[in-house]
């Protein structure tokens, strides 16, 4: 299998000091699978060109069943592909051949290696479940220019159709130890299979090699399942870790919510319903008379927007988002998506992602609804989900709600200065909220109303404090 890594940076020759190999030099190194050489097929000022090739030694792996990775059937023994084409043999190749470069480390060209720097990437023949589009799909957004054709499966009987196979060259702009942390993560999952037992230490690769890039990629769930293949749990723990800030595992967050959040607001109800459903129904009212076709629910936790949404036949396409995991899981449940009717399927999606990344996936929209959401957010954070929301995305119609602060006097249960919930970061007084509204309003060019929801109170000390929740209504 084959790898060439090329620049045209001047001096080219500098990509040896990038890579730790001197270009005049054949360098060897022996795995336990095989053997990887790297040789220099140009090194001038103007272009350098690493070739990586790796001889994978078939007979060892059918014999050993390499790896605890079980031979599947005996004719595998004669059409394993494994040694020819690039697959996680190359990325364990890169790691060995690479380390340091892959950690950002150069001797001799520290400033360099920290720099992006034009690169380009050409495997004549890698596995690609997915074709052409998926690789596309997966190093476009990381700034590549991709070029990628399906290698027919006999070249001299177009008729049979393409193979799973793809010639693929990526280029652009980028530090070298990215483009290495790219191949490495991304080349096991154009595969989606690897040749060892993939455990729990695998979340731990992913993270220290996808860490700087993987969670503002708009197809970061695909990845995390095809390199942890397909374990629900393992998946489920790395997006986790993935997204944890300064505040730990987005999913035990969510799992305290509910309880402890309901049962303070509890008290507030008015005839028939909690505040809650009072919330979510005022919310839902917003985005359908907005006349929305399309609608985001951003932090839409276990689906109870989502569940009335689907309700409404003028939403054609209904998208729920959340940072954990969990949360999604009890959505799907809720919504039953796994034995929707088609028809009903096609209008709801469920995407896993975090507010305070830039996502192309929420483009493109009427109408956003961001229920009780913001004041889980450090309020460092608070720019970005600005930005993401209101500068990107950004929906004719945004409906945002939080707890009014200055009711908490009236919530039983609750010390003075505490938040209804210990996940929130905040809980902001109708001032507070206002001031933030209409600066965002005014930023990122929206109108914006503010309004109550739920009965309003009067504190002990006769002072209105208005109602329990509060909303602004953006809209553009
Ligand atoms: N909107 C839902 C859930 C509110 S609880 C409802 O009204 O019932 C807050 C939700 O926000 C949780 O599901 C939590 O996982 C999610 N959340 C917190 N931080 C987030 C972030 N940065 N990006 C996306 N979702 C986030």
């Amino acid at each position: 299998m084959l790898l060439t890594i090329s620049t045209t940076y001047r001096p080219a020759t500098d990509l040896g000091f990038l890579l730790h190999k001197n270009p005049g030099r054949h360098h060897v190194a022996e795995l336990s699978f095989g053997t990887a050489h790297v040789v220099f097929p140009e090194a001038d000022d103007e272009r350098c060109s690493a070739a990586i090739l790796v001889e994978v030694d078939p007979v060892g792996l059918v014999r050993g069943g390499h790896a605890g990775r079980p031979v599947r059937f005996a004719l595998a023994r004669y059409v394993n592909d494994r040694p020819y084409v690039a697959s996680s043999f190359l990325s364990v190749a890169l790691a060995r051949l690479f380390g340091t470069a892959m950690s950002g480390r150069s001797k001799e060209r520290q400033e360099l290696a920290g720099q992006p720097i034009p690169l380009e990437a050409s495997l004549p023949v890698v596995p690609c479940r997915g074709g052409p589009d998926l690789a596309r799909r997966l190093f476009e957004p990381l700034g590549y220019a991709v070029a990628a054709r399906a290698l027919p499966l006999d070249p001299q009987f177009p008729g049979w159709g393409d193979s799973q196979y793809v010639a693929l060259r990526i280029a652009g702009h980028a530090r070298l130890r990215s483009l290495l942390e790219h191949l490495f993560v991304l080349l096991p999952v154009l595969d989606d299979d690897k040749h060892y037992w993939v455990g729990a230490d695998e979340i731990g690769k992913l993270l220290r090699r996808g860490g700087q890039w993987l969670a503002a990629h708009p197809h970061h769930e695909l990845i995390a399942r095809r390199y942890l293949r397909h374990d629900q749990r393992l998946t489920r723990d790395a997006l986790a870790a993935l997204f944890a800030d300064e505040a730990g595992d987005p999913d035990r967050r969510d799992e305290e919510s509910d309880a402890t959040e309901e049962s303070v607001e509890q008290q507030v109800t008015e005839p028939g319903r909690t505040l809650h459903e009072q919330r979510l129904a005022t919310v839902l009212g917003v985005i359908t008379d907005s006349g929305a076709r399309s609608v985001l629910d951003l932090g839409c936790g276990s689906g109870k927007l989502l569940a009335g949404l689907l309700k409404q036949p003028g939403l054609q396409r209904i998208v729920g988002l959340d940072v954990s995991h969990r949360a999604l899981e009890g959505a799907a449940r809720r919504l039953h998506l796994g034995t929707m009717a088609p028809r009903q399927r096609e209008r709801v999606q469920l995407l896993h992602g975090s507010l305070t990344y830039r996502d192309v996936r929420l483009r493109g929209f009427d109408a956003a609804a961001v229920v009780e959401v913001i004041e889980h957010l450090d309020p460092p954070r608070l720019v970005a989900f600005e930005k993401v929301l209101f500068a990107d995305a950004r929906p004719r119609t945004v409906a945002v709600t939080t707890p009014n602060a200055e009711y908490n006097v009236l919530l039983a249960g609750l010390p003075d200065g505490s938040f209804r919930h210990p996940d929130h970061r905040f809980e902001w007084t109708r001032g507070e909220f206002s001031e933030w509204a209409e600066g965002v309003a005014a930023r990122r060019g929206y109108r914006v109303e503010l309004s109550g929801i739920g009965p309003e109170g009067t504190a002990p000390t006769g002072a209105p404090v208005g109602c329990p929740s509060q909303l602004a209504v953006f809209r553009r």
